[in-house]
């Protein structure tokens, strides 16, 4: 497959959730709406960041691409295959192809098994590296390709340190020779000191393996360098998706704007006199998003019409997609 054809292709994805009152007559009181409509396409080899404030949806876009949750509306294609479309065996099988590392590498390890039962287990669910001589090789052979010492197959988590217990986490995603991963905040919970050293791995592992990712930030500084494109998501919505030369040259939307305002500049000079876009109040709960944009309650820019309409992702000239009644 050429490399710019799209490994991953998203259309209108939806999850909502529904709220049921308390009681004996349980009746759905609300929807939380989640991913509200998420369209984008994911490249082979390429690296889609994906950012926005905690609660905005990320995540659950990630498990939803990956059927770890159920989406209720649009579609996911990967590799030509409608994923929607697929049983419960061939959704196993292709499942195979896509893997995901996780935030919180305390949380995603269980403590009471060992490091080497843990990178092991993707392989027994799939049935890879059948006998114990060659799964105990391919542990060792996973275990060295993230940086750490086979001979600690035996030790459990609590024994590691944070970045460690990652590079576990990265062993195990590793383990069924994925196509895709999504990385989901893998520094986030990191001392900044190792944050570099887990993204130098993930970049070198793509290099190696030729690997896709979704990678999921809250801050626009973590994916900058790493990621060929940008996706900017708002309350369940995709508002900006930019490449990395588009990106250099700054963003359009306006919450894209605030988001990367936030991003210290490591010229002193410029950072003391540049504008900080301050967004007032919260994120708006996804059980009752604002009506037309959902970033209008907190928009400097917002009129008249943004109350009343849905701003669809728009191309501008020089390539970039925006959701904003500004460039309409
Ligand atoms: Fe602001 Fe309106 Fe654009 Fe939304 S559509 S970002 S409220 S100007």
């Amino acid at each position: 497959m050429p490399e710019d054809q799209a490994l991953l292709e998203v259309d209108a994805l939806e999850v909502h959730f529904p709220v049921y009152s308390r009681g004996v007559l349980r009746r759905q009181i609300a929807t939380v709406q989640a991913v509200d409509g998420v369209t984008l396409e994911i490249r082979r080899g390429e690296t889609l960041g994906l950012v926005g404030e905690s609660g905005c949806g990320k995540t659950t876009t990630g498990m939803a691409i990956l059927r770890l949750v159920q989406p209720t509306g649009g579609a996911v294609v990967f590799d030509s295959v409608d994923v929607g479309a697929l049983d419960k065996g061939q959704m196993r099988r292709l499942r195979r192809r896509m893997a995901m590392i996780f935030q919180d590498p305390y949380a995603s390890l269980d403590p009471r098994m060992t490091i080497g039962d843990i990178v092991a287990e993707p392989l027994r669910i799939h049935g890879l590296h059948e006998g114990k001589e060659a799964r105990t090789r391919r542990v060792a052979d996973l275990l060295d390709m993230v940086g750490l010492n086979p001979d600690y197959r035996d030790r459990f988590p609590h024994e590691f340190s944070g970045g460690q217990r990652q590079r576990v986490g990265i062993a195990r995603a590793l383990a069924t020779e994925p196509d895709f991963i999504v990385c989901d905040e893998p520094i986030a919970a990191l001392d900044v000191s190792i944050q570099a050293q887990v993204m130098n791995l993930l970049e070198d592992l793509q290099d190696e393996l030729g690997l896709t990712y979704l990678f999921i930030a809250h801050d626009l500084s973590a994916v900058q360098h790493l990621a060929d494109r940008i996706a900017v998501m708002y309350l369940g919505r995709i508002v900006e998706v930019v490449d990395r030369d588009q990106a250099v040259a700054g963003f359009t939307h306006p919450y894209s704007e605030s988001l990367l305002s936030a991003v210290p500049v490591p010229d002193p000079k410029i950072e003391r006199h540049r504008e900080r876009i301050l967004l007032e109040g919260d994120v708006p709960s996804p059980l009752n998003p604002p009506s037309g944009c959902h970033f209008r309650t907190r928009c400097r820019y917002a009129f008249d019409q943004c109350a009343t309409d849905d701003p669809e992702l728009r191309e501008l000239d020089d390539g970039r997609l925006v959701a904003c009644h500004l460039y309409a």
